[in-house]
């Protein structure tokens, strides 16, 4: 049978990490058996969902590059399926209509508490054969007895005594179908083999695996993923810093970075920490999930974007810088400076796209001042005339090429009878604005010599003006 497996997210908020560790886990299990993955947009809470979360889904997905199988699916659009298995469930005297009103419940419930007993439905119209109405939800019958063993892929074997659940409601008193029954009849109807999840749906499985043996369907594998927490023990969440996926994206990491962090979330093979998407897919197994849950470090997603801005592959990293210069205003495709040296020029010193972007803003745009205490250290009487001895040199340069560049300011060091750094320090305030830069050579090769040329003749005229 083709494994296949889902990521099914409500649409009710930003795609987070934890999220997104599901669906790169169910994603890699169908990738390493060449199966089948699917997205199935949850989003019958119609109050809560809203389409801004699906595009943020869409977008994050993207992003990550973790691509489905079929067009994505969306359960508002298979109400009448639901319908249909509602209808079966009555028919085969699996489920029944139920009048209980809510105060009754609410009733029945401080009853419960005030006997410290685990509130749940009393079971009062499941054999009272009661007309449908427009009070009526229809309850689905739980086995009385017997109990229901889920085969965990993580967490091993977990059992639940069947008369720890009450009859739960599959449709709502407007006929609408509850979450349970939804994700059963999509599971059932698409196949699903390998139901991986977040472990907070552990207490949903016995009450899904009994619907699907009343309809006589197969049963997937389960695999509950554990937690994720942050630094504190506490569940992660937004005052723990970016949790959601695009956020990581604006902060500048690579989705590589994100994707190598968050399969080791859980998941180990040796102690391997860097993995490409292939090996991945090649090592990748349920049985070496973690059952008990993991802390996200911040720091170790750092260090292993920086590990990925060093050694990535440059082609893959440009499209990514690209992105966080137009968020700059700067529309680097269109522009001469060359994206690759950039960004082997920038990436010892940055750790994430934003610094580099930042870092990298004056090869596009004039500078407004120069920093301050740079330019006073190097701007002094005199470096006037040496930066005009460099501007003539560079003008004349018949090559702009690292070399080239490195003998004119070495020969105007010589020249002038200076010291390399008292000729190198003025032109980098004079063409940065600031001290720190690539080396000079790297710096002017990227810079190109009409940008060159006219911030040496601001800088003589800002030199000119202090004396
Ligand atoms: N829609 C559920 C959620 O976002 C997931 C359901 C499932 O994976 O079975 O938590």
């Amino acid at each position: 049978m083709t494994v296949t497996t889902r990521f099914a997210p409500s649409p009710t908020g930003y795609l987070h990490v934890g999220g997104a560790r599901t669906a790169l886990f169910s994603w890699l299990y169908a990738r390493k058996h060449n199966g089948t993955f699917i997205l199935r947009i949850e989003d019958t809470d119609l109050e809560r969902s809203t389409q801004e979360s699906v595009q943020a889904i869409f977008d994050g997905m993207e992003w990550l590059s973790l691509n489905y199988d079929t067009e994505p699916t969306f359960q508002t659009h298979n109400f009448p399926r639901y319908k249909e298995i509602i209808g079966q469930l009555l028919e085969t005297g699996h489920a029944y209509y139920c009048d209980c009103s809510k105060e009754e419940l609410e009733i029945l419930r401080e009853q419960q508490m005030a006997a410290k007993e685990k509130p749940r439905y009393n079971g009062k119209c499941r054999d009272a054969n009661k007309p449908q109405s427009d009070k009526t939800v229809v309850r689905f019958k739980t086995p009385m007895d017997g109990a229901i063993t889920i085969a965990d892929l993580v967490k091993g074997d977990i059992t639940v005594a069947n008369k720890e659940l009450d009859d739960l409601v599959i449709a709502r008193t407007d006929g609408s179908p509850t979450y349970n029954l939804t994700v059963v009849v999509d599971d059932m109807d698409m196949n699903i083999t390998h139901v991986i999840r977040g472990d907070d749906h552990i207490n949903n499985t016995p009450r899904q695996i009994n619907i699907l043996n009343a309809l006589n369907a197969p049963l997937p594998e389960y695999a509950h993923l554990p937690m994720i927490l942050g630094s504190d023990g506490a569940r992660l969440s937004k005052r723990h810093g970016a949790v959601s996926v695009m956020q990581f994206r604006d902060e500048g990491y690579l989705p590589q970075a994100l994707l190598n962090y968050l399969v080791r979330l859980g998941w180990s093979h040796g102690d391997q920490e860097i993995f490409s998407i292939d090996e991945m897919i090649e090592f990748f197994d349920l049985k070496n999930v973690n059952g008990a849950a993991s802390t996200f470090n911040m720091e170790k997603l750092l260090w292993l974007n920086h590990h990925y801005l060093m050694h990535g592959e440059l082609a893959e990293i440009v499209p990514h810088l690209v992105w966080h210069l137009a968020q700059l205003g700067i529309d680097a495709a269109n522009e001469k400076v060359d994206l690759t040296d950039l960004i082997k020029a920038q990436r010892e010193r940055s750790k994430t796209l934003v610094e580099m972007a930042n870092a990298s803003i004056y090869f596009y745009r004039e500078f407004e001042n120069y920093e301050e205490k740079s330019a006073k250290k190097a701007f002094s009487a005199g470096s006037d005339n040496v930066l005009t001895h460099l501007k003539n040199a560079f003008a004349q340069l018949q090559n702009w090429e690292k070399e080239a560049l490195h003998d004119v300011v070495k020969n105007t060091a010589e020249t002038l009878e200076l010291g390399l750094g008292k000729v190198a320090q003025p032109l980098r305030v004079a063409i940065c604005g600031s001290g720190v830069s690539p080396s000079i050579d790297i710096t002017l090769s990227l810079l190109g010599r009409e940008k060159t040329v006219a911030r040496l003749e601001r800088a003589i005229s800002h030199i000119q003006t202090l004396a």
